[in-house]
């Protein structure tokens, strides 16, 4: 079965919204081994629409469309699909009930205009929305489908799995490819050098695709396996696998779902340990990802966030001769930061950073990107120093990860305490 994509809204042509259904409906259909062969964006015109339906049906078996189900009067999707196909629109008895509920359950007024959501073109199937008003459809054009589904991200979300998909299942039948799919998060070399380092690995004949995505800082590297038989996927993924690891694995920090916050939440519970954070250029990034994790307040004591030469001092005792001597960004001030917020919070760990996150405050021995982070435990601390190279926001959150990373590399104990 060959899919096409087609998501409608003014906010996407004029790029006010970016257009992530696309992305988002194109990863899962590959996932569940369907072919996505076009995917196209239009705005609420009805002359865009009719031209884009027509295109895509040349080229796929079934066309998901997303966007334009509002209640409002530049919501035409409905309307043109129907009239695309000379098809009357008719009202839906139970999506009608389904849409004053929810009116009537979070005491929200009613305008007739919503209504207009719960009318569907002749002999299409209304799709049940469990999280909004506006519920889709489908409908059989000749040996084609349509599906329209509403435009807002959670709702396209929740509506893939729990409609769309076993509908195209049932709907084209035919065996499913047996795929499996594996991610391997890299931390500190570049996509470029990953895709070197695996030059001399045939992944052809092993059967399986590679994929490298560039999410920063990190790089993703998914391998894709297809096959008859979960077995075969399997194999295949575990043989690619291998060869992934031989070559990378010093730079891999986590696999499939994993974060690296999530790895050192994880490690942090398991072994009852407790942490406290000194961070200056990261301005509480650190203490931010760390307290997503739920459950943090069993590991996670607290942050201080401490900009200033003054408050280095006042918060986490670094005696000003320091910083004087050596500067707020250097790894004495770092070590002495780090060692003064366990101290502080009375923690078995106290993690810190300083850095130049820029674009001023550099110099010519230390420009900026400058970074510097350290460890402490009972007995000593663990420093290191980083030379990034990006703007301000990408410094920032290289320098939260390259933190991250020491924490986890000391948890798994891969690092030496500091001469
Ligand atoms: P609609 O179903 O057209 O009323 O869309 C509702 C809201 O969902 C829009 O205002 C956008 O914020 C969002 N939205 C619609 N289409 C997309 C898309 N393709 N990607 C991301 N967000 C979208
Ligand atoms: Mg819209």
């Amino acid at each position: 079965m060959k899919l096409g994509i087609l998501t409608i809204g003014n906010e996407l042509t004029s790029g006010r919204t970016q257009d992530t259904n696309s992305s988002l409906i194109s990863r899962e259909m590959t996932t569940q081994g369907w072919q996505v062969t076009v995917m196209m964006s239009v705005g609420d015109r009805a002359e865009a629409i009719k031209d884009a339906l027509n295109f895509i049906m040349a080229k796929a078996d079934a066309i998901l469309v997303t966007g334009g189900l509002g209640p409002t009067a530049d919501d035409i999707t409905t309307a043109c699909i129907a009239k695309a196909f000379s098809l009357e629109l008719v009202p839906d008895e139970q999506a009608l009930l389904h849409i004053k509920g929810l009116f009537e359950k979070f005491r929200l007024k009613w305008t007739d205009n919503n209504a207009k959501q719960a009318i569907f073109p002749a002999g299409a199937e209304p799709l049940r929305n469990p999280v909004g008003t506006a519920w889709g459809f489908s409908l059989r054009v000749g040996e084609k489908m349509i599906i329209v589904i509403p435009g807002v991200p959670a709702e396209v979300k929740r509506m893939l799995p729990e409609g769309v998909i076993p509908l195209l299942r049932t709907s084209f039948p035919q065996e499913a490819p047996c795929i499996e799919t594996s991610t391997f998060k890299l931390f500190g070399l570049a996509e470029a050098l990953v895709d070197s380092a695996l030059t001399d690995v045939d992944f052809d004949s092993l059967g399986v695709a590679v994929g490298f995505y560039p999410n920063f800082p990190e790089n993703h590297l998914v391998l894709t396996a297809r096959g008859t038989s979960a077995e075969e996927t399997r194999e295949r993924i575990r043989q690619a696998g291998a060869e992934v690891e031989d070559r990378l694995a010093p730079h891999i920090f986590a696999r499939g779902e994993e974060t690296i916050e999530g790895s050192v939440a994880s490690r942090l519970t398991e072994k009852g340990l407790t942490i406290a954070l000194g961070e200056s250029c990261t301005g509480g990034l650190i203490a931010d990802r760390l307290t997503n994790i739920p459950g943090s307040s069993s590991f996670f004591d607290r942050a201080a966030i401490v900009y200033s030469n003054r408050s280095k001092t006042e918060m986490l005792g670094v005696p000003e001769e320091i910083i004087r001597k050596f500067g707020a960004v250097s790894p004495e001030t770092a070590r002495l930061m780090a060692s003064g917020v366990r101290q502080a919070g009375g923690t078995d760990l106290g993690l810190a950073v300083t850095g130049i996150a820029g674009p001023a405050g550099g110099t010519a021995e230390k420009p900026v990107g400058t970074a510097f982070i350290a460890l402490a435990d009972q007995a000593g601390t663990v420093t290191r120093s980083f030379a990034f190279r990006w703007d301000r926001r990408r410094n920032k959150i290289i320098a939260s990860q390259a933190a991250l990373m020491l924490l986890n590399e000391y948890l798994k104990g891969e690092t030496c305490h500091d001469e």
